[in-house]
């Protein structure tokens, strides 16, 4: 049994990924400011003698004094708003919670000896003259507008692993995450397949940005957890930044007809202006994870979108 950290564990992917470690029998220490996160999305394990919750701002110097006395073999850092929605309203929150809070958590996994694993992002390749996107393509991010705080700050984290690695041997591992959904993630958290699920099925307006031909890939949540377990198992995955995506690529448009099939909605599309700097194309290239993680994902959207859809209507039923 391990003793793992998870910080950001009562978001969308951190509470799945408390949930897994915890039914491997795991000892999990979840940390979270619940400020996009809710404590309803760890509910299935609040009782169970194998977690511990620690409700703290990761960006405060003392906020991981708690850990002083314990043993730490694992510290996954996924603290951070993921929505354009939330990390656009808390922009200078962001930046602090990827940079120096990712500061703190190297220096935890440092001072213990533990493995560390950084959630980046897709969004470190800004909006890509390359496509699809593998590891080594350096980006094309704009330091000059609303997603930047997002972007930039990513890129920084990515920084500070880089010299973790470099200067402290700590066993790094950066996780660039692609699309990731499922249920778990709030009705209100602006993503598209939230949004377009939550729209579908309460019958009001889906809301497509632009001429909805840009693209992305997307990822069903059990796909990305195990990737993410498996990077954090990998020792040749030290010091190493790994695509983790599905690189089946929709435009959004088609995602919306196939939600409206999926759910068998009346709803009608509407297009609304396309935010700035949305980027055009999205797809990695996991080479990488299929080489070395020996990772790749098994879900398609279909097939994932229907789950969702199953698990929305459950909670839109008990909210009714
Ligand atoms: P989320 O918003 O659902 O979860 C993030 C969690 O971090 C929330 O519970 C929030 O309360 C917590 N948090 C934020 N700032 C904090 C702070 N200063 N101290 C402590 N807790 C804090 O987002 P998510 O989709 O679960 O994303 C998790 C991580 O994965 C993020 O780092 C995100 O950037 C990364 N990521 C996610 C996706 C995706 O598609 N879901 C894609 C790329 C990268
Ligand atoms: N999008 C959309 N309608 C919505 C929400 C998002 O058309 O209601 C688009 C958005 O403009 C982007 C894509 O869907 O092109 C993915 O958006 P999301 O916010 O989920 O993630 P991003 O990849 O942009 O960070």
């Amino acid at each position: 049994m391990k003793h793992i950290v998870v910080t950001g564990a009562a978001g969308f992917l951190g509470s799945h990924l408390v949930k897994s470690l915890i039914h491997q029998g795991h000892q999990v220490t979840g940390i979270d400011n619940l400020s996009t996160g809710v404590a309803s999305n760890l509910q299935e394990v609040a009782h169970s003698p194998l977690f511990f919750f620690h409700e703290a701002d990761v960006t405060l110097p003392d906020s991981l004094d708690f850990l002083v006395e314990q043993p730490v073999d694992e510290v996954y850092h996924l603290a951070s708003p993921a929505s354009p929605k939330f990390y656009q309203a808390d922009s200078i929150g962001t930046i602090w919670v990827n940079t120096r809070g990712t500061y703190h958590l190297l220096e935890l996994a440092r001072v213990k000896g533990a493995k560390f694993l950084y959630s980046s992002t897709s969004e470190a390749y800004g909006d890509p003259e390359v496509h699809p996107q593998p590891e080594s393509y350096r980006g094309n991010v704009n330091t000059w507008g609303p997603r930047a705080c997002y972007d930039e700050a990513k890129r920084l984290g990515e920084v500070f692993c880089y010299e973790y690695y470099t200067k402290h041997s700590v066993s790094v591992k950066v996780a660039r995450i692609f699309n990731t959904y499922s249920s778990g993630l709030r009705n209100d958290d602006g993503r598209v397949i939230s949004n377009f699920v939550t729209q579908a099925l309460t019958g009001q307006d889906i809301t497509v940005y632009g001429d909805g031909s840009q693209t992305r890939s997307f990822c069903y949540v059990d796909d990305n957890i195990r990737g993410l377990q498996q990077l954090m198992a990998e020792d040749q995955a030290n010091g190493e930044i790994i695509n983790i995506g599905n690189p089946t690529e929709y435009s959004i448009l088609e995602v919306a007809n196939l939600v409206k099939e999926l759910t068998q909605s009346d709803s009608n599309l509407v297009f609304l202006p396309l935010p700035e700097d949305d980027p055009k194309v999205r797809r990695p290239v996991i080479d990488k994870a299929r080489e070395i993680l020996n990772w790749e994902p098994e879900i398609g959207l279909e097939e994932g979108l229907k789950l969702t859809i199953d698990h929305y209507r459950a909670m839109l039923q008990e909210t009714s």
